[in-house]
């Protein structure tokens, strides 16, 4: 490797320790043959591979927890802050909420239709289960299907939301764990958005802070993900074949399909039906958004494009378009709402996880709530996307099967992202004053 590797970019060498462990992995599958060759490497994937690649996964768990909390607190505090902007801040908590539940709707038709998971054999599922799963499949048997839905929604609610974050990665806890943790920020950041601000501006201005160190530890974990990626990448195609790569292409191709329909599709019928504007003048006009958002694959990056774009070429009034598209750069993204239902259900399906239609349900809220928590920036859902994937009993360590391809699919969610926050304030600044002075019409 060339000293040249490490000036490329994060994704760029991301990507290639995937190939390389992948490619290393083929290779090696190929050369042993004998009981010996296949005992020794064994004992390198125990001993050495799989904590290489595990290190970076864990440096990412260890800030979940935090991280979802003040990130959902803020998120819903911004939002709700209802009184300051009446009925436009209440139009966008609505449009909010719809805009990202028909993107996670998507999600689960487009996986439940095509399901990208199980395009691999029988005996690959079987090594993949029996590796990393164990009795998983019957924990979420025991834990999801014989509980009555109405219990499973009431244990959304924590008694002891301490108790739910301490035990939220325990392998056999069945109370609500992560969900259960996300409910409890739901409710913190609306009462703390209710709460006068002159007696929370210090609770603010500490998870604040808390939300920013999760950012650089997080920064930490993505430096080490090159040689993680690569050591998982090498050990599962050691082990499993090119199967699994197959599945990624799969997964790939759905993931775009579902965001291709909520760009194209869902976005326009709002925007047609609800805004009455044209949506081809739409897009047109905020093309620049477009390939700010594509190629920063960050929200908060695209923010001051976005201001522009919304006063200038759709002529929104700037006291709604400012609100809407701040407080969304980080509270509504529907894009990563649904690549998060796609990647959870697709690694729930490669790991033969059966997910009652209550469990979908349940992955759909985590989902909804994890677009309102999720940071603009770039891989900013990958800690929430570990969190609900252990919730629901898949291994954490397998995002590292998706994580190889995930900045192209970070750039395509985070145009949605963006896309969804001007339609947002489209919706908002329909009927308000200062609105439709020279609102692209229908046509
Ligand atoms: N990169 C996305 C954004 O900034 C967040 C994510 O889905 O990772 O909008």
């Amino acid at each position: 490797m060339t000293p040249k590797f490490w000036k490329w970019s994060l994704p760029a060498r991301i990507l290639s320790g995937l190939v390389l462990g992948a490619v290393a992995g083929l290779i090696v599958k190929d050369a042993v043959t004998t009981p010996e060759g296949f005992e020794r490497l064994g004992w390198w994937l125990a001993n050495v591979i799989q904590p290489l690649g595990k290190l970076f996964i864990r440096i990412i768990f260890m800030i979940v927890i935090p991280l979802i909390f003040s990130a959902i607190v803020l998120g819903v505090a911004e939002m709700g802050d209802v009184r300051k902007l009446g009925r436009v801040g209440l139009k966008s908590v609505l449009f909010t909420l719809l805009l990202t539940t028909t993107g996670v709707a998507v999600a689960l038709t487009v996986v439940n239709v095509f399901e990208p998971g199980r395009h691999m054999t029988e005996e690959t599922r079987d090594a993949l289960t029996s590796r990393y799963l164990g009795d998983v499949s019957e924990k979420v048997a025991q834990g999801v299907k014989k509980t009555p839905p109405a219990d499973t929604l009431l244990g959304l609610i924590p008694q002891n939301p301490l108790a739910e974050a301490v035990n939220a990665f325990a392998p056999n806890y069945t109370g609500g764990g992560l969900i259960a943790v996300m409910v409890f920020s739901l409710f913190f950041g609306v009462a703390l958005a209710m709460a006068p601000a002159d007696k929370t501006d210090a609770l603010t201005g500490v998870l604040k802070g808390t939300f920013e160190v999760c950012m650089i530890i997080i920064g930490f974990a993505m430096r080490l993900a090159p040689l993680g990626v690569a050591c998982l990448g090498f050990s599962l195609t050691a082990q499993l074949g090119a199967d699994v790569l197959r599945s990624l292409g799969f997964y790939t191709a759905v993931v775009v399909l579902g965001l291709a329909l909520q760009q194209f599709v869902t976005y326009p019928l709002f925007l047609r039906f609800i805004g009455g504007v044209s949506p081809w003048r739409f897009f047109k006009n905020i093309r620049e958004v477009l390939l700010t958002a594509f190629s920063t694959s960050s929200s908060n990056a695209t923010l001051p494009v976005s201001l522009r774009v919304a006063e200038t070429e759709l002529k929104l009034p700037p006291q709604i378009s400012r609100f809407v598209l701040t407080v969304g750069a980080s509270a509504n993204q529907n894009g990563t709402a649904l690549y998060e239902g796609v990647t959870v259900l697709f690694l729930a399906q490669v790991f033969g996880v059966d997910l009652s239609v209550t469990q979908q349900v349940v992955v759909a809220f985590m989902c909804i709530l994890a677009g309102l928590g999720t940071a603009g920036v770039p891989g900013g859902s990958l800690p929430l996307v570990v969190g609900v994937l252990v919730t629901i009993g898949v291994p954490g360590e397998s995002i590292a099967i998706i994580l190889g391809i995930d900045r192209l699919l970070d750039m395509c969610r985070t145009t949605l992202n963006v896309t969804g926050d001007l339609v947002c304030a489209v919706l908002v600044a329909k009927g308000e004053p200062g609105s439709g002075r020279e609102l692209p019409v229908r046509g």
